[in-house]
């Protein structure tokens, strides 16, 4: 069976927003799922494929004492630095692509009509487009993903409005979006109960 009879469902949204916490509730509902995120960080842990061409990029400044990317230092360089982070996009986005496009293929075998991907920059990445049968959003206002990603993290506010300032904003995300979860002021039970009634 080729992949082209297996639907390819996005999950997007801006740090904090929830996705991850949707993308496990619909995994439970049966949904099989791609984490793009859990992909690039095991390109880039220690002796994954994306080290070495790293290193040779960015020098041994970004890689840590355990060999694997060292994840602040990145951070810095990329905000302050255009050139680095198109560099740093130019090295990951194909090699996590071509991950997400094997992991397609498998689950396409094993006779899947649906699967979950993942992709947090998914309205940053043009290749999305034709490739996505339908594109899940999950939003919420701007204060809550800080107070979510400050006490889950060692991250400051203003470090986590900085991370926000870099990534799509909500008008694109939104503009983007076939279904949109509203992830705020609910429980995790009432998101749970979002998930079961998605029509896919
Ligand atoms: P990131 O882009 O940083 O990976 P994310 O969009 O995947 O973020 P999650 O990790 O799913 O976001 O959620 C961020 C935090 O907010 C988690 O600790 C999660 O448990 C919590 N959270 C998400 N939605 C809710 C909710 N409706 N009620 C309470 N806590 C929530």
């Amino acid at each position: 069976m080729s992949s082209t009879s297996l639907r390819c469902i996005g999950l997007t949204g801006g740090i904090g927003s929830g996705k991850s916490t949707l993308g496990n509730m619909l995994q439970e509902c049966g949904l099989p799922l791609i984490d793009a995120d859990a992909i690039s960080r095991q390109l880039t842990s220690t002796g994954g494929a994306a080290i070495e061409p790293l290193q040779e990029i960015f020098g041994a400044d970004c890689i840590d004492a355990n060999g694997a990317l060292d994840r602040d230092h990145m951070r810095q360089l990329v905000f302050s630095n255009q050139d680095a982070k198109h560099r740093l996009q130019q090295l990951l986005h194909p090699l996590i692509l071509v991950q997400i496009e094997q992991n397609i293929q498998v689950l396409a075998n094993k006779g899947n009509s649906l699967v979950l991907i993942d992709i947090p920059l998914l309205v940053e990445s043009s290749h999305w487009r034709d490739r996505l049968d339908r594109v899940i959003v999950v939003d919420c206002e701007e204060n809550t993903q800080v107070d979510r990603v400050v006490s889950r993290s060692r991250l400051s506010p203003d470090a986590v409005r900085q991370i926000m300032a870099h990534q799509a904003s909500r008008h694109q995300r939104l503009a983007a979006a076939d279904i949109v979860i509203y992830n705020n002021d609910i429980s995790l039970d009432e998101l749970r109960e979002q998930a079961k009634q998605i029509s896919l």
